[in-house]
């Protein structure tokens, strides 16, 4: 496969056509960015960190029967992707009470939640990504409501999968952000990147923090955190 022109820049990740007009090249960055970018920092080895975590969850999930936009892992930081239309929404799936949903609702963070709770905001840099609700969605034109429905439904089973595989490596799932593409069929795809950037992770038995929170709240460094979670997801079978 041929890298050819730029043809998208991300805060982590650039995405580069190739000679396969249905498919991407994402590379990964050494580039860790918070408060929707206000907060940028070069770490040396992340990129290589999140390319490999996220090609591995996209493998698990491939497995577990949940379609995906992932094709091939091609080097460190470099991997393939199905070429989608996406979606301007970040929907994220809560079991356990953070960061925002904490503030919003004066929830004590770690309140285990009766069920899981998704929310909608709408991926626009101007607006600061703002929550929204299913008809903003629908009255911004961002989705139908089949669709909607369609993604409320993949992100459930995401959560379970996730849950489940995160739970086997000793890891509690408390929240998670994914993005979803709309095929040239017309179908809704997962697409994007899952890894401790777009996760809250929890170690199941000491609660300490395996995810980004160490880089936005600045108490520890990342890299070993990644790391862990990197070793915890390849060592799986050997468990
Ligand atoms: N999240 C993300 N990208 C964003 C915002 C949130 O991946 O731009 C993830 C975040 O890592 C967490 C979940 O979505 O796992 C919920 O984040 P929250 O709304 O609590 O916002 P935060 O406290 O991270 O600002």
């Amino acid at each position: 496969m041929e890298k050819r022109k730029l043809a998208y820049e991300g805060k982590a990740k650039k995405l580069y056509e190739t000679d396969d007009n249905t498919v991407f090249l994402v590379e990964y960055l050494d580039q860790a960015t918070a408060l929707n970018g206000l907060r940028k920092d070069a770490v040396s080895g992340k990129g290589k960190m999140n390319n490999q975590i996220t090609a591995y969850i996209f493998e698990e999930l491939t497995a577990k029967g949940i379609a995906n936009h992932f094709l091939e892992k091609i080097s460190k930081t470099e991997q393939l992707i199905r070429k989608v239309e996406m979606i301007p929404l970040e929907v994220v799936v809560r079991n356990v009470a953070a960061g925002s949903f904490t503030k919003r609702l004066a929830v004590a963070e770690g309140t285990t939640l009766p069920f899981p709770i998704i929310e909608f905001y709408y991926k626009e840099d101007a607006l600061d990504d703002p929550f929204i609700n299913d008809e903003h969605v629908r009255f911004l034109d961002i989705a139908s409501e089949v669709e909607l429905e369609k993604i409320k439904t993949l992100a459930l089973a995401v959560n379970d999968a996730l849950k489940e595989l995160f739970l086997e490596i000793n890891i509690r799932l408390i929240d998670f952000k994914i993005e979803v593409g709309r095929t040239a069929e017309g179908e809704i795809l997962l697409a994007d990147e899952i890894s401790p950037d777009t996760c809250r992770l929890w170690d199941q038995t000491t609660n300490e923090h395996l995810d980004k929170d160490v880089y936005r709240r600045e108490i520890g460094d990342l890299i070993p955190v990644y790391e862990e979670v990197l070793n915890r997801l390849k060592n799986k079978g050997a468990n």
